[in-house]
Order: C-alpha cells, then structure tokens, then sequence
C-alpha cells in the first residue's frame, strides 16, 4: 500500500490505494498539471480507424486469387483467417477486396484441384498451382458464371 498525497499551502488530500495504482493516478495527475496530452492508447487507435474507415468490410477465407489493382501482380494463396483486404508484394499497396467476388475452379496438370475466390474481372488469367507452382489457364464460363481452368466445358 502506498498513499497519493496533494498538498497545498493550507489543504492536503491523502487517499491511501494499491502500489500500482498510485503510481499510475500520480502519474496521471502530473501529466494533467503540466499540460501535456494524457497517453492513451485508445486515443490514437481511434484516429487510425477513422483514416481507413472508408475501406470494405467484404472479408474472405480460404484459397483466393487476387490481383493488385496499381501494378496488376496476381497472387494465390490460402488465408485461415478472414481479410478483407491484400497487401501486394510487388508494390507494397493495398488492394481492398470486391463483394460477391467470382468463384475459380481449377484442375492442374499435375491433378492438384482448387477453388479460388477472385477479385479479377479479365476475361481470362494465369493461376500459379498451389501444389507444383507452374501456371494454369483460366477463363471465365458466362453460363456458370465462374472461372475455369482452360480445356473443359
Ligand atoms: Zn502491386
Ligand atoms: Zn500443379
């Protein structure tokens, strides 16, 4: 136990709280007198969050194919968790992703099958196979409505 003590020349006010406690209110109170902004944490990450707000909120799990809107690098990968948005590893920028992005459906020479979600809109691309890394036509099937690997109806 420790006791925060404030004193002036005819009043003093003692409250007596838990060490860790008094250091923080003393602390606190110092930082209040002297005029400099309180540090908290929830300021600052409040600020942030309103800066990147306009961003989606369209969030995506699992084998995605995306493509980086500046520089145009395609990416596939497998995320475990929901994201919303890819950060290219090219260029460094930050492409928010689609609603209702297509479906892609491919089959690799080297018999790896995969399902893709897209955020590209080209009539047709290349996928780097997630198991061998060699290329895979696509194109896009207007009766499905999806991506397919080139080679089947
Ligand atoms: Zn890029
Ligand atoms: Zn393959």
């Amino acid at each position: 136990m420790k006791s925060l003590t404030i004193k002036t020349k005819d009043q003093a006010f003692t409250k007596s709280m838990e060490d860790q406690d008094c250091d923080k209110r003393f602390e606190q109170f110092i930082t209040e007198l002297l005029g400099e902004k309180p540090i908290e944490k929830n300021t600052t990450e409040g600020q942030k969050t309103a800066h990147s707000l306009p961003t989606s909120t369209y969030e995506y799990r699992g084998f995605l194919v995306v493509k980086c809107e500046r520089c145009g690098a395609i990416r596939a990968f497998c995320s475990k968790t929901l994201i919303g948005k890819f950060i290219c590893g090219n260029c460094g920028h930050e492409t928010p992703f689609l609603p209702n992005m297509a479906r892609v459906d491919v089959i690799c020479k080297c018999g790896n099958h995969a399902t893709y979600q897209t955020n590209i809109t080209d009539d047709h691309f290349d996928i780097p196979c997630v198991a061998c890394g060699s290329p895979i036509d696509v194109e896009y099937n207007y009766k499905e409505k999806q991506y397919q690997s080139m080679g089947r109806s």
